[in-house]
């Protein structure tokens, strides 16, 4: 058992558990007394991986960045989930996810969204699989992304409005949480990243940790070698992180960099560097670091990428950051343009801009020649182009 993945009780050192009201005690637990045996039944792998296959189209590349590694003297492999069907590494679990709630017997799915990117990737495992999908979303939000919420409609899916609070991704959650707990018996509820109560942050890892199994074949035919020497992933909630990291964890002679987004600064107020301003708190049903107020509250997260802007981190890598396993930095929202920008001009590639944040650390730490260096490059820029346009004026 690894140190660094989560025991029975969903806990990672000192960080997860399940602290959530009574009331949705029963979903969850069905859950947690069920994952693991359903995960691990030939019939689920097998149409897991074949979905995974024909449907997501893996595995993705693991691709040499030439000019990338040319400009900074080091040799830089990219680990496209960005050409993963709907863009980004949030379908490996909503693939994974649907597959449990058909095990489970479940006819109805609900999720929670805020930039609507991982609406859109549950909305269409259900359509893929003829289940009926509501998904939360703050009323601002639903007037802020207009195209994923056309997305989620066009894919059949119900959006709910949620118009209490600030009228964004918190408030969503809170109503999603109310419908499972009216809905206990028919109705799974896809968490999309690494966080929430246990057993989800493990499940997810499971789900997203195709992405270093599949890593550590292909590095072995590229350098005859399974281990880089840095894996280096952006943390929203931490699933593309999770992902990438995973196979890697317990080998302590791969480098691991965990990169949050510092907004306009880390201290300018505007930021949503978790680990470099978090105190342990509950967020979401779990035990982790999270930006509050002395007196508890949770403080408004801020970064110009929306997957980034999370007041929390999922568990597992509150345990990374406490255990000096990974090193984390903090990229401002300009440092992460500039190398979205880099990255398209020298690669053809455009990132989203979670993703560019990862890409940023290559202008603060040197590599040697030697060094071989895996992004998880999470996702495409399509969804981002308005972003780009305004900030660079094109
Ligand atoms: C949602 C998203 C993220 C952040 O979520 P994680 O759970 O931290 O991976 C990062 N990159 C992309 C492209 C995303 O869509």
């Amino acid at each position: 058992m690894s140190k660094y993945l989560a025991d029975e009780n969903g806990y990672y050192g000192a960080f997860g558990g399940a602290f959530i009201p009574e009331m949705l005690y029963p979903n969850t637990e069905e859950l947690r007394v069920n994952y693991l045996e359903i995960m691990e039944r030939d019939s689920f792998q097998k149409e897991f991986k074949y979905l995974l296959k024909d449907y997501v189209g893996r595995p993705t590349p693991l691709y040499y960045a030439q000019r990338l590694s040319d400009t900074y003297g080091t040799k830089i492999y990219l680990k496209r989930e960005d050409l993963c069907h709907t863009g980004a590494h949030k379908v490996n679990n909503t693939i994974g996810q649907i597959l449990m709630a058909k095990a489970l017997g479940k006819k109805r799915i609900i999720a929670e969204t805020g930039a609507g990117q991982h609406g859109v990737a549950t909305a269409t495992v259900c359509a893929l699989m003829g289940i009926e999908c509501v998904i939360y979303m703050g009323e601002i939000d639903i007037s802020r992304q207009a195209p994923n919420v056309a997305r989620m409609k066009l894919l059949g899916a119900t959006v709910r409005d949620a118009t209490s609070g600030s009228k964004t991704l918190k408030d969503a959650t809170n109503e999603a949480i109310r419908d499972w707990i009216n809905n206990p018996v028919d109705t799974h509820y896809i968490i999309g990243s690494v966080v929430g109560p246990h057993p989800y942050p493990d499940m997810v890892a499971r789900f997203q940790s195709v992405i270093s199994e599949e890593t550590k074949k292909q590095l072995l035919e590229k350098e005859g070698t399974e281990n880089p020497t840095h894996v280096i992933a952006c943390v929203g909630g931490g699933s593309n992180a999770a992902g990438q990291f995973y196979h890697y964890l317990d080998r302590e002679e791969v480098n691991i960099i965990a990169v949050e987004a510092a907004g306009k600064g880390v201290h300018s107020g505007e930021s949503a560097a978790t680990s470099a301003l978090g105190k342990v708190g509950i967020i979401h049903g779990s035990k982790t670091l999270l930006m509050q107020t002395v007196d508890g509250q949770i403080t408004e997260p801020y970064s110009i990428s929306a997957g980034l802007d999370y007041p929390g981190i999922g568990p597992m890598h509150a345990h990374l950051y406490s255990s000096k396993r990974a090193q984390f930095v903090s990229i401002t929202d300009a440092e992460a343009m500039a190398a979205g920008k880099r990255l398209s001009e020298l690669e053809g590639i455009i990132p989203a801009i979670e993703t560019a944040h990862a890409f940023a650390v290559l202008e603060h730490q040197k590599f040697q020649s030697d060094d071989i260096i895996v992004f998880n490059c999470s996702g495409r820029g399509d969804k981002d182009l308005q972003t780009y346009i305004d900030y660079f004026e094109l």
